[in-house]
């Protein structure tokens, strides 16, 4: 298999969280509410439609916070950048690829930044990504099916679907990381 159907099969899960479902911790919510200052031991509590769905302990040091929810502590660091007005920005760095970031995602039992995760807005810039994903996953459908019935002789017209796919995937990883820039510009 070549290099598309690796990178597919690896990277991609099938369907992508949508943030507004997925447990996030916001740097501005923890920074506004102490959560941050450093000796503070606060809960957090994530709500859905009224309910508490999870619920934490944050830890709060000089460089870091931890985020015990069950029997599993998180460790995430955290910085801070001066802003043009005076004042600085605190932000997260994501566990993953050691970016800043202001919100990060729980998801598989870690979190993550947005992009580390997969993870798409439903309301923000969601109609075109949504659209890529959508001509992404209906691509790998119909290479799926091609790859069942396929002939040596049609090996050639899977490989243009393989290529096609590959352009999508990296329209897409551009897409995203537009919007995580744009998020990470926010003062
Ligand atoms: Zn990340």
């Amino acid at each position: 298999m070549g290099k598309g159907g690796r990178r597919m099969g690896a990277g991609r899960p099938a369907h992508k969280l949508k943030a507004e479902n997925a447990s996030a911790l916001d740097v501005a919510y923890l920074s506004r509410s102490g959560h941050l200052d450093t000796g503070n031991w606060k809960r957090l509590y994530w709500r859905q439609y009224g309910e508490v769905r999870l619920e934490g302990l944050v830890k709060a040091f000089d460089d870091h916070i931890t985020v015990d929810i069950g029997f599993h502590t998180h460790w995430i660091g955290v910085t801070q950048t001066p802003c043009h007005f005076g004042g600085h920005r605190r932000w997260f760095i994501c566990p993953r690829c050691d970016r800043r970031m202001g919100l990060l995602y729980m998801r598989h039992g870690r979190f993550a930044c947005r992009r580390c995760n997969r993870i798409s807005y439903e309301s923000q810039s969601g109609d075109a990504e949504d659209r890529m994903i959508w001509k992404y996953h209906s691509l790998q459908h119909k290479m799926a099916n091609l790859k069942l019935q396929l002939p040596r002789s049609r090996e050639r017209i899977h490989n243009n679907f393989l290529e096609v796919a590959w352009q999508y995937d990296a329209m897409l990883d551009e897409a995203l990381s537009r919007i995580m820039m744009a998020d990470a510009t926010r003062c």
